[in-house]
């Protein structure tokens, strides 16, 4: 018996072991003891995990993959089953740090990376599979096409990596692009402290209109009189690292 993939579920199957493997072993592993994995389907990443010496929990919500998983995995008893991901109260399930893991369904990758930013006093680290232009843009740097609001957002927080590209051949079914595997490492936030909200507003103005200068993409907010003659006010978003971006928002915040 095996799982019948769903395709509003974003269900592809990992079908490669190599990869699966090294997916797992590119966590880590150092500072916690329990790893979460983000929809495990089959399992194929999560016997790898279950080798491992930490607690493993699983977010899954196909029933099919749920009854699954319990028949092949005995370790993975019910107080292991979490559900829906983007439902689940980080804090309130683990208490503690977490580490994530998966090979994402696709259709909600950037909410699953939202959610890790959210979290992140709980998630000191992220190993996951993504369509590989998601795996890219979180992972890009400035004055390319792909660094956006993603990327300024996470590596605001974490290190990314990007790690290696995965053919969409060895999935069944195949998704229709390629896929890219990255890790999230957490980094100390010094210097965003206090000032998460007003950075997030910059950012996605900012990048709103990604083709104008930021003295036009920033009029949607109420830019503070000594900042409106700022060097970066010339500039496009794009222009901007994520050190510029912190130390424009904490100019901004002084300046209110
Ligand atoms: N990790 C497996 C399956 C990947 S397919 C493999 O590599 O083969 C993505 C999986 O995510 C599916 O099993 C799907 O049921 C599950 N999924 C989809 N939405 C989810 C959500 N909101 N929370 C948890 N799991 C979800």
């Amino acid at each position: 018996m095996s799982v019948r993939a769903k395709k509003h579920l974003g269900q592809h199957f990992l079908t490669d072991e190599n990869i699966a493997k090294k997916i797992v072993d590119s966590l880590s592993m150092n500072h916690y003891q329990k790893i979460l994995e983000v929809g495990p389907g089959m399992g194929v990443l999560t016997k790898y995990l279950l080798e491992k010496e930490a607690e493993i929990f699983v977010a899954e919500i196909d029933k099919e993959s749920i009854d699954y998983l319990q028949q092949h995995y005995e370790k993975l008893d019910e107080a292991h089953f979490t559900g829906d991901f983007l439902k689940l109260n980080l804090e309130d399930q683990f208490k503690s740090q977490v580490a994530i893991i998966g090979n994402f369904p696709y259709n909600i990758s950037s909410q699953i990376l939202f959610k890790i930013i959210d979290y992140y006093d709980h998630v000191p680290e992220m190993v996951g599979m993504f369509q590989k232009e998601v795996a890219e843009r979180t992972a890009a740097v400035p004055r390319t096409k792909a660094y956006g609001i993603l990327s300024v957002l996470v590596q605001a927080l974490y290190d990314v990596d990007y790690l290696f590209t995965v053919h969409e051949n060895v999935f069944n079914p195949p998704p229709k692009v390629k896929s890219g595997v990255i890790r999230l490492t957490r980094n100390p936030k010094e210097g965003l402290v206090g000032n998460e909200v007003l950075f997030k507003k910059i950012v996605k103005a900012g990048f709103g209109q990604r083709r104008k200068k930021l003295s036009n993409s920033l009029k949607v907010l109420e830019i503070p009189e000594a900042l409106q003659t700022h060097i970066f006010m010339d500039k496009r978003a794009e222009e901007l690292s994520i050190a510029d971006f912190i130390s424009f928002t904490q100019e901004w915040k002084d300046a209110m």
